[in-house]
């Protein structure tokens, strides 16, 4: 720590999650001084691991990391040369039905195997699905990665299959994910590879927008598997610190940013709460949830009455519940076909999945939650001793809803579930943790309320909605700020995307048609944020 310390930059980086690295990395690239200012005692955010029971690497927040795997932004940064190796587990997922010892739903890495599980008629139909994700994924994946508006993304689309297919995928990937397999698939093995995979996001199955989410992560779970980093989830983020420090970027860990200075509209300078200064010469990159940056960071006056109303209505995601634990011996799946599976999908069958959602938007905690799992040893072998397990399972709290009793009668009924579709786990836990919403947020400030996604990924906060009414883009109302965290589009997940736009964004504004471009945006954004006719 440097207290006191007044030094100056092109560009400030606050928050070094993986969004505020990749824009570090990506800055300093282009032979920007870049500063980059962590609150935590360590980089990346929620891609932390940790040992939490000796010989046991426990990942703290994120764990599996298809959106990396299919992410031209990551691929780009080549980590590989910076230390980072992946692993798979034998089978990507599975999602036992019940706990009954009934056929369980498992994606393999090979199609074939996929396909073969399901069944004759859903089998050809799993081939089907992957044949179009073939000829339209990769169009797809570039129209969410891209600032809004996407044009080059959409433009590849209509040039290989059309203007009418290209209207019947829109209806596709607008239905709600239970409708999606309802039309795919006869039985519910195939239709819950989908609907588990959207329930990664806060979208309930019956609402539009989960069948994108199931759809998209199902394929690339298909394509990439759910990759892990050799080691822990910290060896992702080790790895884009390293390759932004080797780009010459300054990274400092144990300063948070508690104060930008605005002049003129610019943004000036930027204070930690250790006293350090640092002098803004081009541009700030916010790697902090929006409400943090609007309402703290940013003097009141730099922020339109009409904007800090729009975030009155801003909307986080649901509270997280996680436990880890450290397990003699791997967990004992009634169902044996689960037992390989890296990510393990429990606790709900398709209806189980609507009535939790359910519970999860009428204020009730779950009796029966749907678990997200990971068998993390079964995916990588370093990160226990040998015929042991590192696991652990997260679920949801209702929204609003995140005080400590709550999460620990619900964190009792994860282990229960488990228990329940793997008969003597709990014999087997050497070591229990949990962590609360409270706990979440404590650790790094932008999981607000356990929030994992940086605000709700439904529709109304999506694009041009996220995070509030706008462009769906990284700039900002005050000139030289970009907001580069989840909470900016496209949203959650470690895809580097956030904070790779913000950095772009930075970079376009000091290019030739610079000026211009600011003259535009700021033009836009007034409009956008000036009072309504009533208030005038
Ligand atoms: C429990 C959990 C499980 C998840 N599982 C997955 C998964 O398996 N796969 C996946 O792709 N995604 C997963 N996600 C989502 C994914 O991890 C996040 O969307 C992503 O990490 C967000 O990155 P970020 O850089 O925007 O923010 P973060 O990773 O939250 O990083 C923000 C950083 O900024 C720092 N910071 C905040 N405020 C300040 C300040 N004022 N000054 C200085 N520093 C500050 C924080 O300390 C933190 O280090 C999960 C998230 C959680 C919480």
């Amino acid at each position: 720590m440097n207290s006191g310390r007044t030094d100056t930059a092109d560009a400030v980086v606050i928050g070094g999650g993986h969004h505020g690295l990749v824009a570090a990395a990506v800055l300093a690239d282009t032979g920007w001084d870049v500063c980059l200012l962590e609150a935590a005692e360590s980089f990346g955010g929620a891609v932390r691991s940790a040992e939490l029971h000796p010989g046991f690497t426990a990942d703290l927040f994120s764990a599996f990391y298809p959106l990396s795997a299919a992410s031209p932004v990551l691929r780009a940064l080549e980590l590989d040369r910076h230390g980072l190796r992946w692993a798979h587990a034998p089978a990507v997922l599975a999602h036992p039905a019940r706990p009954d010892g009934a056929p369980a739903a498992v994606l393999h890495r090979d199609r074939e195997r996929t396909a073969e599980g399901l069944g004759p008629r859903d089998g050809e139909a799993w081939l089907r699905l992957c044949a179009q994700w073939d000829q339209v994924g990769d169009a797809v994946l570039r129209s969410v990665f891209t600032a809004f508006p996407p044009v080059r993304g959409p433009l590849a689309l209509l040039r290989r299959i059309g203007t009418a297919e290209a209207l019947r995928l829109a209806r596709f990937l607008a239905l709600p994910v239970r409708r999606m397999g309802e039309e795919l698939f006869a039985g519910e093995a195939a239709r819950l590879l989908l609907a588990g995979n959207g329930g990664h996001a806060d979208i309930p199955p019956d609402a539009p927008g989960s069948g994108l989410f199931g759809w998209l992560l199902a394929m690339l779970g298909q394509q990439h598997g759910f990759p892990v980093p050799v080691g822990g989830a910290g060896e992702l983020s080790g790895a884009l610190a390293r390759r932004a420090s080797a780009a010459g970027a300054r990274l400092h860990t144990g300063e948070r940013g508690e104060r930008i200075d605005v002049r003129g509209g610019r943004v000036v300078a930027v204070h930690t709460a250790t006293g350090r200064t640092v002098r803004v010469r081009r541009a700030v990159i916010a790697d902090v949830a929006a409400p943090a940056l609007y309402r703290d960071l940013l003097p009141p006056d730099a922020v339109p009455p009409r904007l800090r109303a729009d975030l009155d209505r801003f909307a986080w995601d649901t509270p997280t519940v996680k436990v880890n634990w450290a397990l003699r011996e791997p967990i004992p799946w009634a169902n044996p076909g689960v037992a390989g599976a890296g990510t393990v999908h429990v606790g709900a069958d398709e209806r189980g999945l609507v009535r939790w959602a359910a519970d999860i938007e009428s204020g009730t905690v779950p009796d029966a939650p749907f678990l997200l799992m990971g068998q993390m040893t079964t995916a990588d072998a370093t990160r226990s001793p040998a015929g042991t397990e590192s696991a652990w399972a997260y679920t949801h709290l209702p929204r609003g809803v995140a005080d400590d009793d709550a999460a620990d009668r619900l964190a009792e009924r994860v282990d229960e579930v488990v228990e329940e579709f793997a008969p003597g786990f709990r014999e087997r836990v050497l070591h229990r943790t949990v962590q609360r919403p409270g706990d979440l947020q404590a650790a790094d400030a932008n999981l607000a309320h356990g929030a994992v996604g940086g605000g709700t990924a439904q529709l109304h906060q999506q694009l041009v909605f996220r995070p509030v009414p706008g462009l769906g883009r990284a700039e900002t109302v005050v000139g030289g700020l970009y907001l580069g965290s989840a909470s900016a589009h496209p949203g959650g997940g470690v895809h580097g995307v956030c904070g790779w736009l913000a950095a772009r964004a930075a970079l376009a504004e000091q290019g030739r048609l610079g000026a211009l471009r600011r003259r535009v945006t700021s033009a836009a954004l007034e409009l956008l944020y000036r009072d309504p006719p009533s208030a005038r």
